[in-house]
């Protein structure tokens, strides 16, 4: 219920990244226009999955990778742009739920 960080009053200018590079086997590199950059690597990326159910596996202090039985290394085997929001991506886990917005990956730390 609290984790939006309150959004609601920030801009409602949808952050989209000028630069979208995303290495399957490496990571995602993120540009914006006014020069930020945000490098996260693959097993940071899947780690921190924004879907419910990795929310949900996080609340509980289970992994949410590597779980029992996932391939490794871990892959990225396809990413998606869900419109001005974020991307997506199709894990070689299987797992493809989760939607990064621009906005989350901005204020990522990395
Ligand atoms: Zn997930």
């Amino acid at each position: 219920m609290t984790d939006s960080g309150g959004l609601a009053a920030s801009s409602p200018q949808v952050v989209e990244p000028s630069t979208i590079d995303v290495d399957r086997e490496v990571g995602m590199t993120l540009t914006w226009a006014d020069g930020h950059t945000v490098a996260l690597g693959l097993v940071e990326l899947r780690v921190n999955c924004p879907c419910a159910g990795c929310h949900e596996l996080r609340r509980a202090g289970q992994p949410v990778w590597p779980r029992p039985g996932s391939p490794e290394p871990l892959r990225i085997l396809d990413a998606r742009l869900v419109g001005a929001f974020g991307i997506g991506f199709d894990w070689n886990d299987g797992h493809s739920t989760g939607i990064y917005g621009w906005d989350a990956l901005r204020r990522s730390t990395a």
